[in-house]
C-alpha cells in the first residue's frame, strides 16, 4: 500500500500511552493530525497542538486556569467539552483513534462510526460497556471497527482470509500481570506501585492495574464476544508470561494459527491504520531461537474477577457496563490509597449484584447505567 492512502487522523486521548505511540506511527508515515484531543488543558497538550499546527484542539474538562492559558495560545483552535470530541471524532474521511481511557470515551467512538469514519480503537472500555450500541452505529453509519488492543489486532489478523464459521475458539493470550504466581491470601497487602510493574507492557495506570487483577483480559474476552461476533464458550484465555504470542485462533479443521511479534503497540496502532494492508514498521528482523514460549492456565481462584467478567459477559446488556464502572471506582480507590488490591473484585462483584439488569438501546442507556454502578460501588468503598 502506499502511505499516501492512509486517511488523516483524528486522535483523542493524545496523552496517554496509546497517543503518545499513536503520534509516533504518525509522525513517521507523515500522516496528517486534523485533531487532538485529552482531558486536560496540560503543557504536555500545548506541546502536540505546537508540533501540529494543522489539528485542531479538544479539552474534555480544563480547569479555568488551562482554558485561560489555551485560549491565549491556540486561539480558535482549541475547543472544550465532551461535544468538542464527539464533533472531532464525527467529521467525514478520518481515521479516528480512540485512546482515551474509560467509558468516557463511548460517546465519541459511536460518533466515529455514525460518520462512516475509520475507527482504530484501543478504548475497550467502549466495546465493554456499550457494545450493542457500538455495533449499532456501525451498522448504521457504516464506519469500521478495527481494534488497536493487541490481542484483538492479532486474531483479526489470524481471521482475515477465513470464513467465522471455521472458527472452533478463540485464545487470548495474558501476560499474568505482575501478581502472577500469587495466592489470593497474599494479594491483600499488594502496593500501588507493585501493581503498577508490570512485567512486558508499558500502559496508563488504569489498564496496569486490570492486568494485575486480570480484569483486563476479562474485558478482552467482552470486546471479542461483540467484535468477532462469537460466544463466550468459544472464548478462551491462556496465561502466557512473554507476551510473545500476541494470541490464537484454532479452526474446526485442528489447524491453530497465532500471531508471533515483539511487545510493542506501535504494531497493533499502525495495523489498525493500514488494515487490510501492511506498511513497512520499525521493528528489528524478529529471532525465534532468542525466545522461551511458555503457557499456563489462569488462577482463577486468585484472580476472580476474570470469571466475574465472564458471567456478566454473558448476562448481556448492562452487565459489562456496570463490570467497567464498578471497576474504574474500584481501582481509582485502590491507586489512591482507600482500599486494598482483594478489594477490587469485592467491590464490583458488590456492584453486579445491586445493579439491575437494563436493555442497552443507546448512549444514554449506557451512561445510566454506568453512573447507578458508579454510584454503588462508591457507596462499597466507602463503606469498607
Ligand atoms: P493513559 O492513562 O495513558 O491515557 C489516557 C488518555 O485519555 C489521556 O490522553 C487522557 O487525557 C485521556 N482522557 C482521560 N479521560 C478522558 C475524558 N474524559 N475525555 C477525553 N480524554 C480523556 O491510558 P492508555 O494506557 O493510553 O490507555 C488508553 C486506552 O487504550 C484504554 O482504554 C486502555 O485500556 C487501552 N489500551 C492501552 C494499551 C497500552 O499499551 N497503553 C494497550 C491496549 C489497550
Ligand atoms: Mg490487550
Amino acid at each position: 500500500m502506499d502511505r499516501s492512502a492512509l486517511k488523516p487522523l483524528v486522535l483523542l486521548g493524545a496523552t496517554g500511552s496509546i497517543g503518545t505511540q499513536a503520534l509516533d506511527v504518525a509522525d513517521r508515515l507523515g500522516v496528517a493530525v486534523l485533531g487532538l484531543a485529552a482531558r486536560r488543558g496540560s503543557d504536555h497538550l500545548l506541546g502536540l497542538a505546537e508540533a501540529h499546527p494543522e489539528a485542531a484542539i479538544a479539552v474534555a474538562a480544563p480547569t479555568s486556569d488551562e482554558r485561560q492559558r489555551m485560549d491565549a495560545k491556540l486561539g480558535s483552535r482549541v475547543r472544550y467539552g465532551p461535544d468538542s470530541i464527539v464533533d472531532m471524532a464525527s467529521q467525514p474521511d478520518v481515521t479516528v483513534i480512540n485512546g482515551i481511557v474509560g467509558a468516557a470515551g463511548l460517546a465519541a467512538s459511536v460518533a466515529a462510526l455514525l460518520a462512516g469514519n475509520r475507527l482504530a480503537l484501543a478504548n475497550k472500555e467502549s466495546l465493554v460497556a456499550g457494545g450493542p450500541v457500538l455495533k449499532n452505529a456501525r451498522r448504521t453509519g457504516g464506519g469500521l471497527l478495527i481494534p488497536v488492543d493487541s490481542e484483538h489486532s492479532a486474531i483479526l489478523q489470524c481471521l482475515t482470509g477465513e470464513d467465522i464459521e471455521a472458527v472452533r475458539r478463540l485464545i487470548l493470550t495474558a501476560s499474568g500481570g505482575p501478581m502472577r504466581g500469587r495466592d489470593a491470601e497474599s494479594l491483600a497487602s499488594v502496593t500501588v506501585d507493585e501493581a503498577l510493574a508490570h512485567p512486558t507492557w508499558s500502559m496508563g495506570p488504569r489498564i496496569t492495574v486490570d492486568s494485575a487483577t486480570l480484569m483486563n483480559k476479562a474485558f478482552e474476552v467482552i470486546e471479542a464476544h461483540y467484535l468477532f461476533d462469537l460466544p463466550y464458550e468459544v472464548i478462551d484465555v491462556v496465561v502466557h508470561p512473554q507476551s510473545i504470542v500476541h494470541s490464537l485462533v484454532e479452526f474446526v479443521d485442528g489447524s491453530v494459527k497465532a500471531h508471533l511479534g515483539e511487545p510493542d503497540m506501535r504494531v497493533p496502532i499502525q495495523y489498525a491504520m493500514t488494515f487490510p494492508d501492511r506498511l513497512a514498521g520499525t521493528l528489528d528482523q524478529f529471532s525465534l531461537t532468542d525466545q522461551t514460549l511458555t503457557f499456563e492456565q489462569p488462577d482463577r481462584a486468585a484472580f476472580p474477577l476474570l470469571d466475574i467478567g465472564y458471567e456478566a459477559g454473558r448476562r448481556g446488556q448492562s452487565a459489562p457496563a456496570v463490570l467497567n464502572a464498578a471497576d474504574e471506582i474500584a481501582v481509582q480507590a485502590f491507586l489512591d490509597g482507600r482500599i486494598n488490591f482483594s478489594a477490587i473484585a469485592l467491590i464490583v462483584e458488590g456492584a453486579l449484584e445491586r445493579v439491575p439488569l437494563r436493555e442497552l438501546e443507546s448512549v444514554a442507556d449506557v451512561i445510566k447505567a454506568d453512573a447507578e454502578a458508579r454510584s454503588v460501588a462508591s457507596d462499597l468503598v466507602g463503606s469498607r
